[in-house]
């Protein structure tokens, strides 16, 4: 193992709150327990302690939730507003996410294990998501044709999906459900929220902000608990109209499956295996700052994870050279430090699951060059694992495909152009993709044949309210973010007006 040289950052000692943080559910505007009394806990990721307790939601409380966004759906409380007034309200609460920023970002690094400088831009970000939301409301408008006929009007009416159920993952839970109620509220639709079983806190503090900001009683409701038997309700239940839904690509199956029985609209945001294409012409020093970016992030946790490169053989080990210097120089340590770049892997399970396919490919025959191993952090009792460089890493390996979803880097190299399109677009996902060259001919040919919802030239990771994102293959369907974000909640109505008494009669008089 080569994991000495790293930069550490060691436990600041800060203390954690005093009393954990008591999540409940909203339902129908109203803060409650499970009607069984059941609860979960969870413990900082990286320090141990106690961080939150919620209420753990069983068939009653998902029913309860359903049948309030239903009601609420229904007698037009939130849909009969106009565009203005719920832009209004989006407006309000974006800017209470910013008001309480430093409350839901330390809480969603003592949930998630990030370092709380990145939790204070995500939470930043939301807020600009909301507002950009906000402004998307006044735009829900349809077609008119007058071109048909002069004895006919068409109209094209854009309408609220109905009751959208919500899903989201942990290792961004702010900002994913950020990405998608904003937009669904936008529309006019009514949602039932259920966050992960890991991270429930800072969804509860959105609800609170919600009804704050004055939203009416049952048009957000949030049921906290697992997906079974909460997560499988909210997407199998006849009176949910649509389910949005950021995860695994596992559960994303199961859950296309799980709508079919009422044919529901499904917007899916799942994995992937994102590949950075380094031509040799390359400005290498800017690539390996953003390989080792795409790859630390989040501690890799990041459905955008840059997790594999494929590199041109006549730079490949300047670059893997470049990277494994660079990944000993980020702090990885204690996220509640203000200097810390990388903090803690959600659970031990996942740890154990990251190093599983670190010593696969070991088997396989690739070369460990850094790290490898998991990562002991002075003074914290969590678990942590240390930027991973792997080469000599060939297509059939499980490391070149499957999604590590921790701070691992594989590294492929090629010779043509036509052999790095084909590697990136040999995994089952497509999730996003980058392309490091000083030629825009040849970034223009890589991104218009790679298949990704999203491609990068000479940068990794952007990201804009106002540009859609989203998979395709395994990634997912759908679009978050952008006018297309909005689109996902509508629904086409076509209107047929007749102008006059114009109608031929179809019943012939014999
Ligand atoms: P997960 O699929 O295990 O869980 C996601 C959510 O689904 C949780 O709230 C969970 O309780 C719920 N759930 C579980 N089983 C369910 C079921 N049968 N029916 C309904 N809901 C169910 O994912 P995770 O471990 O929380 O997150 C990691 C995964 O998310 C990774 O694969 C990652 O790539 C993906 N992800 C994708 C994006 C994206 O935008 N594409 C963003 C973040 C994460």
């Amino acid at each position: 193992m080569t994991q000495e040289n790293l930069t550490l950052i060691a436990a600041t000692g800060a203390a954690l709150p005093a009393r954990p943080f008591e999540a409940r559910h909203l339902i129908d505007g109203l803060w409650q327990g499970s009607t069984d009394g059941a609860v979960f806990e969870r413990h900082s990721p990286a320090h141990g302690g106690l961080v939150s307790r919620a209420a753990r939601g069983g068939a009653a409380e998902a029913e309860a939730a359903i049948g309030a966004a239903r009601r609420a759906f229904d007698d037009g409380r939130w849909s009969g507003l106009s565009g203005k007034d719920r832009a209004r309200l989006l407006l309000r609460v974006a800017d209470l996410i910013d008001a309480n920023r430093d409350r839901i970002a330390l809480l969603e690094v003592l949930e998630s294990g990030k370092p709380i400088s990145q939790a204070n831009a995500e939470i930043e970000g939301a807020a600009d998501i909301w507002r950009y939301a906000a402004a998307l409301a006044r735009t829900v408008q349809g077609d008119s044709h007058n071109s048909l006929g002069s004895d006919m009007l068409g109209l094209v009416l854009k309408e609220p999906v109905g009751v959208v159920s919500i899903i989201t993952p942990w290792n961004f839970p702010f900002l994913i459900v950020s990405q998608k109620l904003p937009f669904a509220l936008a529309a006019g639709c009514t949602a039932v929220v259920k966050p992960s079983e890991l991270t429930p806190s800072t969804t509860v503090i959105l609800g609170e902000l919600l009804l704050e900001a004055g939203l009416p009683a049952g048009v957000v409701n949030i049921v906290l608990g697992h997906g079974q038997p909460v997560g499988a309700l909210l997407v199998s239940h006849a009176d949910v109209d649509m389910v949005t839904f950021t995860g695994s690509t596992g559960v994303g199956k199961a859950i296309v499956a799980a709508a079919s029985a009422t044919l529901k609209k499904v917007s899916l945001e799942l994995g992937g295996k994102n590949p950075q294409v380094v031509f040799p012409d390359a400005d290498l020093e800017s690539a390996a700052d953003a390989i080792v970016f795409g790859v630390c992030f989040n501690a890799g946790e990041c459905c955008n994870s840059g997790s594999r490169i494929i590199v041109h053989a006549d730079v490949a080990e300047a670059v893997v050279a470049r990277v494994v210097a660079l990944s000993r120089r980020v702090p990885f340590g204690d996220p509640l430090h203000p200097d810390t770049q990388v903090g803690a892997i959600i659970s031990p399970a996942h740890q154990a699951k990251i190093d599983g396919h670190v010593r696969a490919a070991q088997a396989a025959g690739a070369q460990v060059r850094l790290g490898g191993d998991a990562l002991c952090i002075p003074g914290l009792s969590g678990q942590f694992y240390p930027p991973t460089v792997i080469s000599g890493v060939t297509p059939d390996m499980a490391i070149a495909r499957e999604e590590v979803f921790g701070p691992v880097l594989a590294v492929l190299t090629f010779r043509t152009a036509d052999e790095a399109i084909a590697l990136a677009n040999a995994a089952a996902y497509g999730l996003s993709a980058g392309v490091w060259s000083e030629n825009i001919h040849t970034c223009l040919d890589f991104a218009r044949r790679v298949r990704a919802g999203t491609v990068w030239t000479n940068s990794w990771m952007d990201g804009f309210a106002e540009l859609p994102f989203g998979g395709v293959k395994e990634s997912g369907t759908g679009r978050e973010l952008g006018r297309y974000g909005l689109e996902e909640f509508l629904e086409v109505k076509t209107v047929q007006m007749r102008v006059g008494r114009t109608r031929t009669p179809w019943v012939k008089t014999l």
